[in-house]
């Protein structure tokens, strides 16, 4: 399989609860690299344009708000499959329906607030990376 990178953010309900480190454990421990990361504050704006595709759906108000309601940490995995990998260890949106031993299943509070956004395909990586990070700013 072949090596990827894929977008990953650390949302603030889990950036608020601590937990920057305990997560990167889980992607560290799967064989993800973080190859890029920074802690910072999105406006609604930011929030709103990175969810875009989710405009139509009920619940985007809600959810620009919370990406926008404290720091997230956005960083960049690298690693074979890294997409797929990611969305594995990530667990299930619903942390209800989330695999045990996943990220969202240990830590997510709800469907909205639960703890990390990780791209779904190469295409949303590629946009997703460069919306918040430089080339420089990747360090393999
Ligand atoms: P994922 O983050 O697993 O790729 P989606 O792309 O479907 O999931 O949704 C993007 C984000 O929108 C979710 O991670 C979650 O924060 C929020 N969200 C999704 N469904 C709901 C919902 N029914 N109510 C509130 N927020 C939601």
């Amino acid at each position: 399989m072949a090596i990827e990178r894929t977008l990953s953010i650390i949302k603030p309900d889990a950036t608020k609860r601590n937990l920057t480190g305990k997560i990167n454990a889980k992607f560290e421990d799967a064989g993800l690299r973080i190859v890029a990361q920074k802690r910072i504050q999105l406006t609604m704006e930011q929030a709103g344009k990175f969810y875009e595709v989710h405009k139509e759906r009920p619940f985007y108000g809600e959810l620009c708000e919370f990406m926008a309601s404290g720091p997230v940490v956005v960083q960049v995995l690298e690693g074979e499959g890294a997409i797929a990998k990611n969305r594995e260890v990530m667990g299930a949106t619903n942390p209800a329906d989330a695999a045990a031993g996943t990220i969202r299943a240990e830590f997510a509070e709800s469907v909205g607030e639960n703890s990390v956004h990780g791209s779904d395909a190469a295409e949303t990586a590629a946009v997703e990376i460069a919306y918040f990070f430089s080339g420089l700013e990747l360090v393999g």
